[in-house]
């Protein structure tokens, strides 16, 4: 089977996912069974993990999950889902093109970065490596606890959101963010072609000046049975997500059982002695696919600069 194909088959399987585990969510298990079907046969996942065949009529959208909710409505979170992301360090070569990704369908300014790469070293021996970091999802998140007006909320699909138009701009949760992963609107969204739909924030598109944002795990994507943006920008494939419930993590051409994954190599959460409870799992940078410098190639000159200054200081204590 082509990569493409075989990545298609994924989407159409979580979306599918979606459509039936919505509608079993809201009762509707009878109904499916009594209507005449197409004959043709599916397998989907329900909302209590169990993979079922279901005519193919009966996946269609009656609910339709695949619109990003508003206000109240996108506090619950898409029922049955625990989303997760797994980053394998030594595929990340500081191609940057998941910032890229995330800029545009997020439409930020070129200097506003919900994720970042990082250059790390482990210790003055160790070799460095690049290091992506965007919002963990946290399940015990010190950024929701801090919010005085409940504009920050964590939901039942491990999501944490921003709901722009609640917040007031205080920036307690930017504070209260030990990872330093949100940021604050300072000016209006650039000008774009990203359609002028309702705020939601599923999309948090448009972005209002005076208010926080930051990585929101792109939920309106999974509704769609699609990737996040920068897991689907990544040319190395070294960004996973998916599901735990499904037990399945998928980087858009090879899709892995979640648990397998951390377990064989040996997958870390940033910081775990914090007690936040991350969603976002880390695969130590063991048998690295490039050298680190080849990641300096697209810097900017004074930055390269700046990086090599660091590493030769390093090397010579
Ligand atoms: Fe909140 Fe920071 Fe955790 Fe994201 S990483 S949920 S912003 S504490």
């Amino acid at each position: 089977m082509k990569k493409s194909e075989k990545s298609s088959n994924r989407r159409k399987f979580l979306r599918n996912s979606l459509k039936v585990g919505t509608l079993l969510a809201a009762g509707a298990a009878p109904a499916l069974a009594n209507e005449k079907g197409t004959g043709k046969k599916i397998r989907v996942l329900t909302t209590d993990g169990k993979i079922i065949e279901v005519d193919e009529k009966d996946a269609d959208c009656k609910i339709d999950p695949c619109t990003p909710p508003i206000g109240e409505d996108a506090r619950h979170g898409i029922p049955g889902r625990k989303f997760v992301m797994v980053i394998d360090l030594a595929r990340c070569q500081n191609a940057r093109a998941c910032i890229r990704g995330c800029q545009k369908g997020h439409n930020l300014a070129p200097h506003q970065e919900w994720l970042k790469v990082y250059l790390m070293k482990d210790n003055p021996e160790g070799e460095p490596y690049w290091f992506p970091r965007q919002c963990f999802h946290c399940d015990n998140p010190p950024c929701v606890k801090v919010c005085p007006v409940g504009a920050t909320y964590k939901r039942q699909d491990n999501v944490v959101l921003v709901e722009n138009n609640r917040c007031i701009g205080c920036k307690f949760c930017v504070a209260a963010c030990p990872y330093s992963v949100r940021i604050f609107n300072w000016e209006k969204p650039p000008e774009s072609d990203v359609p002028d739909n309702e705020y939601s924030p599923e999309t948090s598109v448009p972005a209002q000046i005076g208010t926080v944002s930051k990585c929101d795990f792109c939920p309106d994507r999974s509704r769609e049975g699609k990737l996040p943006y920068c897991v689907s920008s990544c040319p190395m494939g070294a960004m996973y997500f998916g599901d735990k419930n499904e037990d399945a993590v998928s980087n858009g051409t090879e899709t892995r059982r979640f648990r397998q994954l951390i377990h064989e190599r040996m997958g870390y959460r940033y910081l775990e002695e914090l007690g936040t409870e991350p969603n976002v799992y880390y695969l130590p940078p063991v048998e690295r696919m490039f050298d680190y410098r080849s990641g300096l190639k697209d810097l900017p000159e004074e930055k390269q600069h700046v990086y090599d200054k660091i590493i030769s200081n390093e090397n010579h204590k």
